[in-house]
């Protein structure tokens, strides 16, 4: 029996009091490593400053962490270059801000490259190898390339759009159908699932009976994982954080107000600029809940050295401030913005404490953002969230307020919905969305990829068949 050997870009090495900031995809990889230990395998985040790559191996807890260093050229090429300059804004919609060339894209495959020659020298013939994310596109293929015939899945982390836009990204062809080398290749949504089948029916000539695509001699499965959180342990820690002594200050310094808080990674995919535009609506449309509603945004800053990010930081910074100046009173200041970032122990007792949740990315792979602040809503007095139609978490959440974030007028009408929604409502929402987390919290999520993973594939025989009943 083989372990299971977890390949991302980033691998985070267990630290002391690390467990409060886990990020989503690390509690998504411990959940998977409970279920069957094995390795870690990824970039330890370091640029290595001398020409001898090293590669670091640490157990901690029956996990084997395994991890490179980049050096600074595959740093730049593969990181700042073709994974957030390229793959980053197409997969998410923008194709305006893909920045190519085709030094990125050789780096990008060298990297992978090298990952691949690096878990050759440890994989077993009977190991599960699970990649994750957009990093590692071309990761099977290159394990492929030097005889691994291991079963091999991979899941996308982030949107996959439809193959009008895939075709946008130059060299696609190289790249998108090499993840048909994986035996599985999971999507957060059925929409994601869908794009991804019609570029491999369109771009490349496959077809599929019940998503299963037959390439050569193999047949890969494509399916559909929305990744949750630890959604039992996320309600207990915000009804104890609630009473954390910095919580409680900050539901002192509100004065009675409601609370509307959002919390995201500064990036143009969050929809910052749209939400402001749509509280600054509110405000002037619904007068009457001036003074008496704060709204804190949380943006811990990210990807600083790309220059799309650094505009957007000073755009939300001044937008924040224009706002504030010209409805703010002596005695009231209508946006709190801060850009540091807060730990998960914080972040609970601060969702508790919201009567709202402002979630309303452009496109977002999942938002587990969604899903922690209905987890950590007092379920006799919850507050409501508004979400983003395009967040993946929309298509389990239905029981939110679902709104169009580049349509400023239904989000301010939604935050005061929200505000002024009566408490039958909105336990009914709360429980709504509750059960749905409940069903899909992260471990279920691995267990699911891991299961589908394990299983034998259709065989091709049995697939031509089914095939060749069809009209
Ligand atoms: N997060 C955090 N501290 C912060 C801001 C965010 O720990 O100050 C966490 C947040 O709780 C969530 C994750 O970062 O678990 C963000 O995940 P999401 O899917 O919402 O967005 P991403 O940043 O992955 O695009």
């Amino acid at each position: 029996m083989g372990q299971l050997v977890i390949v991302s870009n980033r691998v985070a090495i267990p630290e002391k009091n690390a467990k409060a900031r886990a990020g989503g995809l690390e509690v998504a990889v411990q959940a998977a490593l409970k279920r069957k230990s094995g390795i870690w395998f990824g970039w330890s985040g370091k640029v290595a400053t001398q020409t001898k790559i090293a590669t670091q191996q640490v157990v901690h807890d029956k996990i084997t962490y395994i991890t490179l260093d980049l050096s600074k050229e595959d740093h730049q090429e593969y990181y700042n270059g073709f994974t957030n300059r390229v793959l980053w804004p197409i997969l998410h919609y923008r194709i305006d801000l893909a920045e190519f060339s085709r030094r990125d894209l050789s780096g990008y495959l060298r990297v992978n490259d090298h990952f691949a020659r690096e878990l050759h020298e440890v994989l077993g013939p009977d190991d599960l190898i699970w990649v994750h994310d957009y990093h590692l596109m071309p990761l099977a293929k290159a394990l492929r390339e030097r005889g691994h015939k291991n079963r091999i899945g991979f899941f996308l982390h982030i949107p996959c759009p439809p193959p009008e836009m895939l075709t946008a990204l130059p060299n696609h062809e190289r790249l998108i159908p090499s993840l048909c080398e994986y035996d599985l290749v999971g999507f957060q949504t059925g929409d994601d699932a869908f794009n991804f089948s019609r570029y491999l029916t369109r771009e490349c000539g496959l077809h599929s009976h019940d998503f299963n695509f037959m390439v050569a001699d193999r047949t890969i499965r494509i399916d559909v994982f929305p990744v949750g959180i630890e959604t039992a342990a996320f309600a207990h820690l915000a009804e104890r954080s609630v009473r954390l002594p910095f919580v409680q200050r900050v539901i002192r310094s509100l004065n009675g107000r409601a609370l509307i808080i959002g919390v995201d990674r500064l990036d143009y995919s969050k929809g910052i600029p749209q939400r402001l535009s749509a509280f600054e609506l509110f405000l002037q449309t619904q007068p009457d809940w001036r003074s008496k509603v704060t709204y804190l945004q949380i943006a811990p800053k990210s990807r600083t050295e790309i220059p799309e990010y650094a505009d957007m930081e000073q755009e939300i910074g001044s937008a924040a401030g224009r706002i504030n100046g010209a409805f703010g009173e002596a005695d009231w200041t209508p946006i709190r913005y801060v850009n540091r970032s807060y730990g998960h122990t914080t972040l609970a007792g601060l969702y508790r404490a919201a009567r709202v949740g402002l979630v309303t990315p452009l496109r977002d792979g999942m938002n587990l953002v969604a899903k922690e602040y209905v987890a950590s809503q007092n379920p006799d007095d919850p507050g409501v969230l508004v979400l983003s139609r395009f967040a993946g978490a929309a298509h389990e959440c239905k029981a939110a307020l679902l709104v169009n974030p580049y349509d400023p007028d239904s989000v301010a009408a939604a935050i005061g919905q929200a505000l002024s929604m009566p408490l039958v409502e909105r336990r009914e929402r709360h429980e709504a969305l509750f059960r749905v987390l409940s069903h899909n919290n992260v471990q279920q999520w691995a267990d699911r990829f891991l299961t589908a993973l394990e299983r034998e594939p259709t065989p091709l025989s049995r697939l031509e068949q089914m095939l060749s009943v069809e009209p």
